[in-house]
């Protein structure tokens, strides 16, 4: 478990005031990777965590409401933002910026508004976070137990973490869990070998709770960083579990993502699919060896991968895994070849999706895009989506351009991807069920239109005319405040800098990260100035 850092450590039941409930608004703060300012309903996965977060407050004494900017688009209603006693923000690295918005016009409506934060953005930079947010929480879901005994009083904690599944609005049909966090891997481009938190597994008590609670659904998806983890015991465990609960009739199929180590045992294809697994994701990343030694994902090579893929089809169930190109050490020539490697081999599905790799902060990449200095001048934060260049591109710019602009859509392949798909399709419809075929075809067209499949008949307003270099990228135009807020908090509506005009990482990080990349000091060490503070 992390530290929750109190900004204003005096922040008690008795500033917030009244008998009445507390009201308590969650929200997970999205910038859309395409750019679009609407909603996308029907994007899978959803986010989960504020949910789960939601979950750590007592109902009888809190008044909860959870809002999903990647489910619902921009928090753009005055009334919502005006209306809680504490403002509780989750999102990932990218949508850091995003946070200090909706705390800007959350506190201009309410100075006496207590701002917690937490998830991967503020793990990323808990010292910035710090100047701008009450609570910063570096650790899990259940650290907001510690900040809700402190505001409000310890009655308003909840005794158990029982997600809010009440609270969801998106994919009825589709339920969300998570059996464990965090991942006994640590894939150098990947946040969990940033944060270095153990792998935690829920009791299987707690996950019977969660998918009663949960009602019953046609599917549930597992969350979890990695639902596999190598501890067998564990796995047969949860096998047994979900089998039980299949056979209740509690979910009619679930899916989950693994890792590749996963494969190498037939058994474990076989018990998932007595217990009901109907597709499995796992992080291929790449079909190039010395692409996956690269970033330390050895465990994709002991299985040759398409092995793997055809042993998952096999056993019946569908397999789903993503693809990450990083243009700073690749030439497009090769990376090209790759794509018409996966179009070309018969009966392999077509990847779910591909992007640009991400130098995510604190991660051994990213320190290693430093080292290397491949980092552009001027990167900000929120184009670390994977669809904007933030990298020096081995292939001249005019070639780089093109290649990011059309990736996220796999422009220039379509024909190819739907001949694909019949294929795909033609093969594997006798072991498959209506549900997975389904799958298999939204893919296809969420790959060449994803605007279609995940927010249908919703159009954006069109966004300023795009660069794809992060150096020259127009920022959204949701950092020009919609309503008025106070002068003190117009800076949060300034990007957040990853390197300055030579290419050095900006000082905006570096309260985090020496400029070396190396993090500055520990979360030990902010739990020390918290300690000191109060
Ligand atoms: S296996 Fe997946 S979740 Fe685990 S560290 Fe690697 S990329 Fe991250």
């Amino acid at each position: 478990m992390g530290e929750a850092y109190a900004q204003r450590p005096a922040l008690r039941l008795s500033r917030i005031g009244s008998l009445r409930r507390k009201r308590v608004l969650v929200v997970n703060a999205f910038f859309d990777d395409l750019r679009r300012d609407t909603a996308s309903p029907n994007k899978i996965p959803q986010a989960m965590a504020p949910f789960y977060v939601a979950g750590t407050f007592r109902a009888e004494l809190c008044e909860v409401r959870v809002y999903s900017e990647h489910h619902s688009g921009p928090l753009r209603d005055h009334s919502m933002l005006a209306w809680p006693d504490m403002l509780v923000l989750t999102g990932l690295n990218v949508a850091f910026d995003r946070m200090l918005h909706l705390s800007a016009y959350a506190r201009s409506c309410n100075p006496a508004l207590v701002v917690v934060a937490g998830g991967h953005a503020v793990r990323a930079l808990p010292n910035r976070a710090r100047r701008y947010f009450d609570y910063v929480c570096t650790g899990d879901v259940e650290q907001m137990r510690d900040v809700i005994r402190d505001v409000f009083g310890a009655d308003h904690a909840a005794d158990e973490l029982t997600p809010r599944y009440d609270l969801v609005r998106h994919n009825r049909w589709l339920g969300y869990a998570e059996t464990s966090r965090n991942c006994n891997f640590q894939c150098s481009f990947c946040t969990m070998a940033a944060e270095g938190n153990g792998y935690y597994k829920y009791a299987l008590d707690d996950l019977r709770r969660h998918i009663v609670a949960m009602g019953p659904k046609p599917h549930v998806l597992f969350l979890d960083n990695n639902f596999y983890g190598g501890n067998h015991g564990f796995f047969r465990a949860r096998m047994e579990l979900l089998r039980e609960l299949h056979r209740e009739g509690r979910f009619g199929g679930w899916s989950a993502m693994v890792t590749n180590d996963f494969f190498v045992k037939q058994e474990n294809l076989d018990l998932a699919r007595r217990a009901g697994c109907r597709a499995l994701f796992s992080g291929v990343e790449s079909f190039d060896t010395a692409v996956l030694s690269g970033v330390g994902k050895r465990q994709n090579l002991v299985l040759p991968q398409f092995d793997v893929i055809r042993r998952c089809l096999d056993a019946g169930i569908m397999f789903h895994y993503g693809m990450i190109f990083d243009l700073s050490a690749r030439r497009i020539s090769e990376i090209r070849q790759e794509i018409e490697l996966v179009l070309d081999t018969p009966g392999v599905p077509l990847p779910s999706f591909v992007s640009m790799t991400i130098p995510l902060l604190g991660t051994p990449y990213f320190r290693e895009c430093v080292a290397r200095e491949t980092l552009l001048p001027r990167v900000k934060l929120r184009d670390l989506d994977g669809f904007t260049l933030s990298l020096a591109p081995l292939d001249p710019m005019d070639e780089a351009i093109p290649f990011a602009r059309d990736l996220p859509s796999l422009r220039g392949y379509r024909t190819r991807i739907m001949r694909k798909t019949l294929d795909v399709l033609r093969r594997n419809y006798r072991s498959m069920n209506w549900f997975q075929l389904m799958l298999t075809s939204a893919n296809a067209f969420l790959l060449c239109a994803p605007n279609v499949i995940n927010a249908p008949l919703l159009f954006s307003r069109r966004p300023p005319k795009r660069s794809y270099v992060s150096t020259t990228e127009p920022i959204d135009p949701l950092y020009t405040p919609e309503f008025p807020v106070q002068a003190k908090f117009r800076d949060h509506f300034i990007p957040t800098m990853v390197t300055d005009r030579e290419g050095m990482l900006a000082s905006d990080l570096l309260l985090d990260y020496r400029p070396d990349g190396q993090r500055v000091g520990t979360y030990a060490a902010v739990r020390a100035v918290a300690d000191r503070v109060a």
